[in-house]
C-alpha cells in the first residue's frame, strides 16, 4: 500500500494529475481567417467609456488630413496666381499659409498621437485589471490545469499588443481613410483627367501590399506563441521548486538546450518579421516615382496645348505621396483586423471562462457562528481530461458531521480523496454531489467572504509571499498590531526564531518563504491562522518527520490552535490521530469506517495497517528525522 503523501493545490504543489481538465483549460476557437462581428462590437464596446477621447482624435484626425493636403493646393495657387503672373502679395501670403499649415500639421500630430495613447493605455489597463479579476475567481484545479507562464503571457503580451492595435488598426484605418478622401476630392476637383490617370497605379501599390500584409500576420501570430513559451519556461524555471529540480536532475542544459531552440525561433522570426518589406519597400519605391512621371508626361502635354496651368502638375505630383502611402496602409488595415481579432480572441477567451465557485447571497455575522459543519452524501469527481469519462470519482457519498469543537482526523492511503474533501469545506470546489451544511445552511448559499473567513487553513506547504514576516501575517488580518502578531508567533512557538533574524518581523521570507525551514514555515502558518482567529480550522499535517524538538513545538502550537475550534485534520502523525475525538478512514473516495482510536483498531482492518505502516508503530523502515534546517 502506498503511505505516500501529496500536498495538492493549497499549498506549493499544484497537484493534480498532469495537464489539465477539459473544463478547465482554456481554449482558442479555431479560425482566425474570419472576421467575427461579435468580437469586433466587443472590442468597440472598450472604447465606450472614452468616447469624447475618441470623437475628439477624430476631429483631430480629420484637421490633420486638411492639414496635409492644404500645402499641394497652396503650391498650385502659388505657382499659377503668384509666380507666373507676377503676384508678391500672393505669393508672400501663400508661403505665410504653408508655413502655417505645416506648423499646425506638427502640433495637430502631437495632440493626435498623445489622445490615441492616452485612450490605448487606458483601454489596457482597464483590460488587465478584467483579467486579472476573472482570473482570481477561478479555483485552485483551474490553476493546477493552466500554465501560469500561460496566464502571465496573456495578461501582460497580449494585452500591450492592444497598443498596436489601437495605433496601426483603429487609428491608422481612420486617418487614411480621411486622407484619401481629402486629397481625392482635391484632386477631382482640380483635374479629372489627372486625377483618373493618378488612379492608374493604384493596384500596383495595393496588392503587393496586402500580400505581404498577410505573411507579416502569420509572423506575428507565430511571434506571440514562441513569446508565450518562453515566457512560461521562464516562470517555470526561475521558481525555486522548479530551479531545484532542475538541478537534482541536472537537466540544466536540457533546458538551456530548450530555451535556446526558443530563442533561436524568436530571433529567425523576428529577423524575417523586419525584412519581409524589403521588396515591397522597392517596389513602392520604383511605383512612387513612375506615377509622378506619368503624370509629368500627359500634363505637360496638356499645359503645352494650353489645356491645363503647370501649377497643377506640381500640386499632382504632392498629392500622389499623400494618396499611395494611406492607399497601401489601408489595404493592409483587413490583414491587421484579422490579426487584432485572433489577440482580442486570446483575450476573451480568458475573459469568458466561468466561475466554476460562485458567491452565494447569505451573510453571516461573526458571533452567531457556532462551527458546525455536516457533509450530507459529497460525492466530487474531476472533470475529464480531454474528454474521456472513464474516471472514478475522487469522492463518493460522504456523510459526515464535525460538532462544534470537535476534532475529527482524516486517515487513508495516499489518493484516498482526503485533500478533496478538505477542499470541499471552503469551496475550493464544489461538490458534484451531495452538500456541504456549516452551521445548518448550505455552504453554497453563503458569500464566500463571509464562509471562508470562518475557516484557517494551514496547508502542508505553507505559501508566504515575497515580502516580510510581518506583511506574511497580516495576510490573515489587515489591522493587526505587531503586539497581537507578536502574541500569535509566540503562541506558535516562532516568535523567538523570528525575533533572531537581522530584521525580526521586517525580514523579507524570500521567495515562497524558502528561506525558513519546513518546520518554521508551519509555525508561521500556524501563527497566520491564529491571528485570523476563524471557528473552523482545516490542517493537512506535513508528511516530513521532523526532530523531537521541533515536533514538540509544533504539536505545542497545534494544540492551541485547535483547542475550542472545529477541526478538520489530514493526519500524518499518531499523536495527532490520538488526540483527535473521531477518525474517518477513507479509501478510495469511501468513508470506511469512522470512530475512535481503539474502536477502529479492532473492526478495520485498513486502519490496522496504516496505524502499523504509516504512523510507524510496526515499522523498521521509518524515515530519518529532519533536523529543523533541512525541512523540505
Ligand atoms: P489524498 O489527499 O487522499 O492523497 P486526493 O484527494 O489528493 O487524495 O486525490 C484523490 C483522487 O483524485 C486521486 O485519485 C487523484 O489522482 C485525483 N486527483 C487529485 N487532484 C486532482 C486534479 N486536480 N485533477 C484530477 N484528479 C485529481
Amino acid at each position: 500500500m502506498g503511505v505516500e503523501f501529496r500536498g495538492m493545490g493549497l499549498g506549493a504543489n499544484s497537484g493534480g494529475s498532469g495537464s489539465g481538465g477539459s473544463r478547465w483549460r482554456l481554449r482558442e476557437l479555431a479560425n482566425q481567417e474570419h472576421f467575427d462581428w461579435q468580437i469586433a462590437r466587443r472590442v468597440l464596446k472598450a472604447f465606450v467609456p472614452y468616447w469624447p477621447m475618441a470623437i475628439l482624435v477624430t476631429l483631430v484626425i480629420f484637421l490633420t488630413a486638411v492639414g496635409t493636403v492644404a500645402p499641394a493646393w497652396l503650391t498650385q495657387k502659388i505657382i499659377d496666381d503668384g509666380i507666373l503672373k507676377g503676384r508678391v502679395s500672393v505669393l508672400t501670403w501663400l508661403t505665410l499659409a504653408l508655413i502655417a499649415a505645416a506648423i499646425a500639421t506638427g502640433l495637430l500630430g502631437v495632440l493626435q498621437n498623445w489622445l490615441s495613447n492616452l485612450i490605448a493605455q487606458n483601454v489596457m489597463a482597464d483590460y488587465r485589471l478584467a483579467l486579472f479579476r476573472k482570473l482570481q475567481e477561478q479555483t485552485v484545479n483551474f490553476f493546477a490545469s493552466n500554465q501560469s507562464g500561460d496566464l502571465v503571457s496573456r495578461v501582460m503580451n497580449d494585452v500591450t499588443a492592444i497598443q498596436n492595435v489601437i495605433s496601426t488598426t483603429l487609428v491608422g484605418f481612420m486617418s487614411n481613410l480621411l486622407m484619401i478622401a481629402v486629397t481625392l476630392t482635391l484632386m477631382f476637383k482640380m483635374d479629372l483627367r489627372m486625377a483618373v490617370l493618378a488612379m492608374v497605379v493604384v493596384p500596383a501599390f495595393v496588392i503587393p501590399t496586402q500580400r505581404v500584409g498577410r505573411v507579416r500576420q502569420k509572423l506575428q501570430a507565430e511571434i506571440q506563441e514562441w513569446l508565450s513559451a518562453m515566457t512560461v519556461q521562464l516562470s517555470e524555471t526561475l521558481g525555486v521548486s522548479g530551479a531545484l529540480l532542475i538541478r537534482m536532475f541536472n537537466r540544466e542544459q536540457a533546458e538551456e538546450k530548450k530555451f535556446a531552440s526558443a530563442n533561436v525561433k524568436l530571433r529567425d522570426l523576428q529577423v524575417r518579421q523586419g525584412l519581409i518589406g524589403r521588396w515591397l519597400f522597392m517596389w513602392l519605391g520604383m511605383f512612387s516615382s513612375i506615377g509622378p512621371a506619368l503624370l509629368w508626361g500627359y500634363g505637360g502635354w496638356l499645359v503645352i496645348h494650353h489645356e491645363m496651368e503647370l501649377g497643377v502638375i506640381v500640386a499632382f505630383t504632392t498629392l500622389l505621396a499623400k494618396l499611395y502611402g494611406p492607399l497601401s496602409q489601408l489595404a493592409q488595415v483587413h490583414v491587421n483586423v484579422l490579426s487584432s481579432i485572433a489577440l482580442f480572441r486570446r483575450i476573451y477567451s480568458v475573459m469568458d471562462l466561468e466561475t466554476e465557485v460562485k458567491s452565494g447571497s447569505v451573510t453571516l455575522a461573526d458571533r452567531e457562528v457556532l462551527g458546525r459543519i455536516e457533509l450530507r452524501g459529497v460525492s466530487y469527481s474531476y472533470p475529464d481530461y480531454d474528454g474521456r469519462d472513464e474516471r472514478r470519482p475522487a469522492l463518493r457519498e460522504v456523510t459526515l458531521t464535525l460538532e462544534p469543537g470537535q476534532k475529527v482526523a482524516l486517515v487513508g492511503p495516499s489518493g484516498a480523496g482526503k485533500t478533496t474533501l478538505l477542499n470541499l469545506i471552503p469551496r475550493f470546489a464544489d461538490p458534484t454531489g451531495g452538500c456541504v451544511l456549516l452551521d445548518g445552511i448550505d455552504s453554497k448559499t453563503l458569500s464566500l467572504r463571509s464562509l471562508r473567513a470562518q475557516m484557517g487553513l494551514v496547508p502542508q506547504d505553507p505559501f508566504f509571499f515575497h515580502d516580510t514576516v510581518c506583511n506574511n501575517l497580516r495576510v490573515a488580518r489587515e489591522d493587526a498590531t505587531l503586539a497581537e502578531m507578536e502574541q500569535a508567533c509566540r503562541t506558535a512557538q516562532i516568535h523567538d526564531m523570528i525575533a533572531d533574524l537581522p530584521d525580526g518581523y521586517q525580514t523579507m521570507v524570500g521567495e515562497r518563504g524558502y528561506r525558513l525551514s519546513g518546520g518554521e514555515r508551519q509555525r508561521l502558518a500556524i501563527a497566520r491562522v491564529l491571528l485570523q482567529g476563524p471557528r473552523i480550522v482545516l490542517l493537512d499535517e506535513a508528511t516530513s518527520a521532523l526532530d523531537t524538538v521541533v515536533e514538540r513545538k509544533i504539536q505545542d502550537a497545534l494544540t492551541v490552535l485547535l483547542a475550542g475550534r472545529t477541526a478538520l485534520v489530514i493526519a500524518h502523525r499518531l499523536s495527532t490521530v490520538l488526540a483527535a475525538d473521531k477518525i474517518v478512514v477513507l479509501n478510495e473516495g469511501g468513508m470506511v469506517a469512522y470512530g475512535k482510536h481503539e474502536e477502529l483498531l479492532q473492526t478495520c482492518p485498513l486502519y490496522r495497517e496504516l496505524y502499523e505502516v504509516q504512523f510507524g508503530v510496526r515499522d523498521d523502515s521509518r524515515p530519518e528525522p529532519e533536523t529543523e534546517k533541512g525541512g523540505r
